[in-house]
């Protein structure tokens, strides 16, 4: 058996119960076989593998925090810092009901070969609770981000690990954990990113994701010899990721026809009114079925259904395995030319493999969502350098980070043969830096 083979196998066996950590180990080390094939001995004698699919750390603790009507509930938190061969952890916190260990660690997996992408100083690590945030009142939610951070504070900090948002946590959560770390911490630091513009956080920070998710469409698009005006653009999730998305998809001529969100989807085919977006989900944090009160003509359908919608380019920015095969073979019956995914890993390993092998260009998460935590690290230089960069420097410099990092995974991909499997290509190039700093840094 294969080096690769033996250590997907040792994976599924020491972690059962954790299908999607299994399906994320399992694509980057399928993706990477020709360079360990290339270096096996060393890798082997080194366990290179073993060292890489382990996380230095996991820890998991209790969550107890009060309801309104006095009742106390008790919830899961995790952080798994997962590699911090160049640099400190970083990656996101998730809260949603369904947050489990496997959850974490697939997630934590993915955050270390994307932030070596970015080019920037930054390691792998992801946390997060089964907390669900929604229908709790804003005490509720502080109650929770206190508790939560109690904890957490002892494992973090500026230099060591710095958390951010993803699910569930948007700027609400990031401002109350971060008012109780500096509570029990006493430091005024930037040991969390996203937060708000009053107290370090930076701009451009709240439309990384989404922003960085279509510089790279763009990129990828115009290298093809197509532009983004005039396109059909259909989009996944209500989000943070969904609405800059749309944003950007519109300010570069493109329009976006669908959103989703866990409940239903909209079909707006004049576009979709992103104002009226923001408003339903950012300002009253309401359901997707009061879009059709702002644009009559629009449709909402319960349940999913997208990707059934004609689109040139999709893009998945909702959560894991939410585009599936069906799915695939139904947008590439309709022509898609490009999915990317602006969500971790929503795009199943068999429709990844149908997109690829109908010629659809495909660029997985961890290069086409690399934007926000891009700039987080740039909120983490700020809050370094006690500054705060202009929109234009902050949103110029995003740009060019996913300007080269399309070009740094096209390159690889070219380099082991595969020209145009960007999957490939963002694993082997994220997978070199990182190597190359854990051999630099001896068994530790
Ligand atoms: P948000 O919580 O802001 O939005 C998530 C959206 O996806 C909501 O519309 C939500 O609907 C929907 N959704 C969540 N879970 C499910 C589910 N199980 N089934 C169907 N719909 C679901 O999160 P973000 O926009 O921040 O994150 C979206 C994705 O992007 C995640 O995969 C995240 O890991 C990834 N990502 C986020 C980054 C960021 O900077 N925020 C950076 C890089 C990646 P509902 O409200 O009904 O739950």
């Amino acid at each position: 058996m294969s080096y690769v083979d033996e250590v997907i196998e040792e994976v599924v066996k020491q972690n059962p119960s954790e299908p999607e950590f299994h399906q994320a180990v399992r694509e980057v080390l399928d993706s990477i076989r020709t360079v360990v094939e290339q270096n096996e001995e060393k890798f082997r004698r080194d366990a290179l593998l073993e060292r890489l699919v382990n996380p230095e750390r996991q820890i998991k603790f209790r969550v107890p925090w009060i309801d309104d009507n006095g009742q106390v509930h008790v919830n899961t938190g995790y952080r798994v810092q997962f590699n911090s061969a160049i640099g400190p952890y970083k990656g996101g916190l998730r809260l949603h009901p369904s947050v489990n260990m496997g959850i974490i660690k697939f997630l934590g997996f993915e955050q270390v070969f994307k932030n070596s992408l970015t080019g920037l100083p930054i390691g792998g690590g992801k946390g997060g609770s089964d907390f669900d945030p929604k229908g709790k009142s804003d005490r509720e939610v502080m109650a929770f981000c206190q508790s939560f951070m109690s904890e957490l504070c002892k494992y973090i900090g500026a230099d060591t690990d710095v958390p951010a948002g993803d699910i569930g946590t948007g700027a609400r959560e990031i401002g109350y954990m971060f008012g109780q770390y500096k509570k029990l911490r006493g430091l005024f630091e930037g040991v969390l990113t996203g937060k708000g513009l009053s107290y370090g956080g930076s701009l451009v920070r709240t439309e990384a994701t989404g922003y960085g998710l279509l510089y790279i469409t763009e990129e990828l698009m115009k290298c093809h010899g197509y532009g983004m005006a005039g396109k059909t653009v259909v989009i996944s999730g209500a989000g943070n990721v969904a609405i800059y998305a749309a944003e950007k998809a519109g300010q570069m001529g493109a329009k976006v026809v669908t959103c989703s969100d866990s409940n239903g989807w909209v079909y707006d085919p004049a576009g979709i009114d992103v104002a009226a977006l923001k408003e339903i989900k950012e300002v009253k944090r309401q359901r997707l079925t009061e879009y059709k009160k702002y644009r009559p003509d629009s449709e909402y359908h319960e349940g999913r259904g997208v990707w059934s919608v004609k689109c040139d380019i999709a893009l998945p920015c909702a959560t894991q395995n939410e585009l599936d095969l069906e799915d695939a073979k139904t947008l590439v019956s309709n022509g898609v030319t490009a999915v990317c995914e602006g969500a971790n890993m929503p795009t199943t390993l068999e429709a990844t493999k149908y997109l690829q092998d109908n010629g659809v260009y495909f660029v997985p998460g961890k290069a086409a969502n690399a934007g926000g935590v891009a700039t987080s690290a740039l909120e983490m230089s700020q809050n370094s350098e006690r500054l705060s960069w202009t929109f234009e420097k902050v949103d110029s410099e995003l740009k060019g980070i996913m300007t080269r990092l399309y070009h740094n995974i096209d390159d690889a991909a070219k380099r082991y043969g595969c020209e145009g499997n960007y999957v490939v290509g963002a694993n082997i190039a994220g997978f070199e830096k990182v190597v190359d700093a854990m051999n630099a840094q001896g068994i530790v």
